[in-house]
């Protein structure tokens, strides 16, 4: 099986669209969290991914435009980017993003936003919070995202190995491994990042594909949320 794994598309559907636009024949599509929050198109981005049949998970943004009382947890351009998400939805997207699960065993894999132990809001950025992980989900592959930054842990014979390029792996058993964010990348590189893996060979190919950065910032701007939101995309940061 070929399977395009994507996650953190944020609301932005000038991401989104070119990077279903550039996928490869795939048979199934895996999004792993975020779908809305901080960009202007939350509407559209939850109709692609409800109406596309893709394997979904439930982010940290996506329960704080239903669910208000985790607000708290967030900083204040993100709060103020759920608060008007949340005026955008009806009630059959609502119930829609409720519905989600936020963790998975799928097919033999594990799927969370965050983390297994934490599969809504903890960060796997280091290889110390990996190692801690990866010695958890023994002898298995664990899809995660939320922290926007594409790349694999691996636990080999010698500790932790982090690997962070673009290109094609080979994934062994026991791994983590993040696709980036569609709609809000945070390693320095503004393009849309997203993972292409065939099941049979166990490679994991990194993609990155341009879009329209621009009319994403243009719109963020115009709906009035917070100017930063838009300038972080020029920069992928
Ligand atoms: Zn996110």
């Amino acid at each position: 099986m070929r399977i395009a794994v994507i996650s953190d598309i944020h609301a932005n559907r000038e991401a989104l669209d070119a990077v279903l636009s550039s996928l490869p024949q795939v048979d199934e599509v895996w999004c792993l969290g975020d779908i809305v929050g901080y960009g202007a198109d939350p509407l559209y981005c939850l109709d692609v991914a409800r109406e596309s049949g893709w394997v979904m998970l439930k982010g940290n943004h996506d329960e704080a435009v239903v669910n208000p009382a985790v607000l708290s947890w967030f900083n204040s351009a993100a709060r103020r980017a759920a608060i008007w998400t949340a005026k955008q939805l009806d009630i059959s997207r609502i119930t829609f993003l409720r519905s989600l699960p936020a963790k998975r065993l799928y097919k033999g894999y594990l799927l969370v936003h965050g983390s297994p132990r934490d599969p809504l809001y903890e960060y796997i950025l280091d290889s110390a919070t990996a190692g801690i992980v990866i010695r958890s989900i023994v002898d298995m592959i664990c899809w995660h995202g939320h922290t926007h930054v594409p790349g694999m842990f691996e636990l080999t014979a010698s500790g932790i190995r982090h690997f962070y390029a673009l290109g094609e792996f080979a994934v062994g058993n026991a791994m983590l491994v993040n696709p980036g964010s569609v709609g809000q990348p945070r390693d320095g590189d503004p393009r849309a990042s997203f993972a292409i893996f065939d099941t049979e060979t166990r490679v994991v190919e990194f993609r990155r594909v341009e879009y329209d950065i621009e009319k994403a910032a243009n719109k963020i701007a115009k709906a009035g949320l917070p100017t930063f939101l838009a300038q972080r995309l020029f920069s992928g940061i």
